[in-house]
């Protein structure tokens, strides 16, 4: 469906928990969330209703995301019990043990967040000592056959330098990575992220012409190829670039709150109406009022209006 803005809404970010194994400064607060219960969590079941509604009014791509998706207990076989194609946002830790059974229940790629190739500056950013497997599930997602793209959000004084080898590794292992701007969600006051301009200038040399137009790249990244290789450098830049005109996407929150807007709270409670008995047509109207009025941009900027969800809690 469109929204009031003429937008095509195809594509779905579905947070499965808010919980998760790693504690990396710019997602979670230090003394970490007020985790949901267990109660107020959606049920695989009441996932599939709600993701076949969605369907029917035009969702074409859900990405699980989190928290971190693969520390939900039975996230394999939700993979098999979702409509359309699925993908799944993940740092990575339990990849290497998942990462067979999920192509085999049909997942299609992970988007793996590596933000260093540095042990201490990873235990440092994340709070945790588990570059290792991170690693090792990168391999694991790309044996069993799938799509892997990296994500890096680039830090001043934390990751910085890194950012030639985070390329230099993906070409290496012939993945695309994508830069991410730092977006002020909650928890990352101490942190100054770099723009993806001042990224472009440095990479100068590695960066050939650009592929924006590439049949497999949707979504908000801008690509470029990197010269002498068939990998690809994305950047998406949401406080640089806003890209709110091109928006095919909405989430479903862990505990069932449909969020038209990364920024903002605005939106419709999902499982209130679910576990209210509401019909299938009354959901659907519910979900169809709330996508008309997603709002037109968001504001990084100012902090009126803004949802008090941390990432972690949005799933990005
Ligand atoms: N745990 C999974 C992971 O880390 O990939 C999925 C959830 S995480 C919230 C999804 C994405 O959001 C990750 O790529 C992460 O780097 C990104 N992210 C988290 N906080 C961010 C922030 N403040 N600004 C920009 N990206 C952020
Ligand atoms: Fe967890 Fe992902 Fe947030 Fe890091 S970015 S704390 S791995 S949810």
């Amino acid at each position: 469906m469109t929204d009031g803005k003429g937008r095509k809404i195809e594509y779905l970010r579905l947070s499965v928990t808010d919980k998760c194994n790693l504690r990396c400064r710019y997602c979670m607060p230090e003394e970490g969330i007020r985790h949901l219960e267990h109660k107020d969590v959606l049920s695989f079941e009441e996932l599939q209703t709600l993701t076949g509604i969605l369907k029917e009014l035009g969702i074409r791509k859900i990405r699980l995301t989190g928290g971190e998706p693969l520390v939900r207990k039975g996230v394999v076989s939700l993979v098999s019990m979702l409509p359309c194609d699925v993908y799944m946002t993940t740092n990575g830790c339990r990849l290497s043990e998942h990462a067979k059974a999920l192509r085999e229940a049909g997942l299609l790629g992970v988007n793996i967040s590596l933000d260093t190739l540095d042990r201490d500056t990873f235990m440092k950013l994340t709070g945790r000592d588990e570059l290792g497997l991170v690693l090792k599930g990168i391999d694991a997602a790309k044996e069993a056959g799938l799509s892997v793209k990296l994500n890096c959000v680039p830090i001043k004084g934390v990751n910085e330098s890194e950012i030639e080898a985070l390329c230099a590794f993906a070409e290496r292992i012939s993945v695309d990575i994508r830069f991410i701007e730092l977006m002020p969600i909650g928890c990352m006051h101490e942190l100054t992220g770099i723009p993806t301009d001042v990224i472009i200038g440095r990479l100068g040399p590695v960066i050939a012409e650009p592929v924006g137009n590439a049949p497999d790249l949707t979504g908000p990244a801008q690509y470029y190829r990197m010269n002498g290789s068939e990998s690809r450098i994305g950047f998406i830049s949401p406080m640089s670039h806003r890209f709110c005109d091109a928006c095919n996407r909405i989430r479903l929150t862990a505990d069932g709150y449909l969020k038209t807007c990364l920024q903002y709270a605005s939106g419709v409670d999902l499982r209130r109406l679910l576990r209210n008995g509401a019909d299938h047509t009354t959901i659907r109207s519910a979900i169809e009022s709330a996508i008309k009025d997603k709002p037109a941009a968001h504001d990084f900027g100012s902090d009126t209006g803004s949802d008090t969800r941390r990432m972690v809690q949005i799933g990005g």
